[in-house]
């Protein structure tokens, strides 16, 4: 793959969790890179931080029907891609709350034991949706504190045991220091998103965006479509400012 070594997701065994804001952020950002780590035989973990039930411009779909509609689109995608298993949270739409968020991610980390956890980058300086920016930051504070039994200590208390993963990717990035040469799941990606149809117009449009996104991150990888992300090692997510320039 196109890393560094030791930022190679390719590299690192073990489990996988996408987090995503929304239905569909998972497919969109990093829909190839799950593929290809579930085609590895990897199992790959979801967590979806809300149901999505704001995500219409059209007045008269009700928010509860969009979020009954949007979660079977969701279930349908992960399917196609090889995802393993969806955890749903109850956060609202338009309005999650990075302490609370970061509390019930620190838990599903200790249980799911993810060696590489992707999520949205919350540092894209015009990304305007609170939702992934918020999403990003309970992340990264999640990964540095559930290695610390101290931390959501009724965890412990329930069985579960202090867990740090390796490796974060942040997608959505405009700092991209690694690069997944999807190519040959490009068509898988498209499918997979287009499942998500109260969000698109059609599968062409889906392919457009999907292409668009993979062409200008393949420029930079070297290659004609690729995933491009922030990739950090859990390590350096603290003190560490010299990450920016990596
Ligand atoms: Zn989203």
């Amino acid at each position: 793959m196109l890393y560094p070594e030791v930022f190679d997701p390719f590299r690192v065994p073990g489990a996988v969790l996408c987090v995503q804001p929304h239905p569909d952020d998972c497919e969109f950002g990093a829909g190839g890179t799950i593929a290809l780590l579930a085609g590895d035989g990897r199992d790959v973990y979801y967590v979806t931080v809300t149901d999505g039930r704001m995500g219409t411009f059209n007045p008269k779909v009700y928010p509860e029907e969009l979020a009954r509609m949007r979660r079977k689109e969701q279930e349908e995608a992960a399917r196609l891609l090889g995802v393993r298993d969806i955890i749903w949270f109850d956060f609202m739409d338009t309005d999650v709350p990075v302490k609370d968020l970061r509390g019930r991610l620190i838990t599903e980390i200790r249980r799911l034991k993810p060696s590489i956890v992707i999520a949205p980058d919350p540092y894209t300086r015009y990304e305007a949706h609170s939702d992934h920016i918020n999403t990003g930051r309970a992340v990264l504070e999640a990964l540095i504190l559930s290695g610390l039994p101290h931390v959501n200590d009724v965890d412990i208390r329930n069985g579960l045991e202090p867990y740090s993963p390796r490796l974060v990717m942040l997608y959505y990035t405009s700092s991209p220091n690694g690069y997944v040469d999807v190519g040959g799941v490009l068509n898988l990606k498209v499918d997979a998103l287009a499942r998500h149809g109260s969000q698109f117009p059609g599968r062409d449009f889906v392919e457009f965006l999907v292409k668009v996104n993979a062409i200008l991150y393949g420029k930079l990888a070297g290659v004609t479509y690729a995933e491009g992300f922030k990739v950090i090692p859990v390590d350096l997510l603290h003190v560490a400012p010299f990450i920016e320039r990596i």
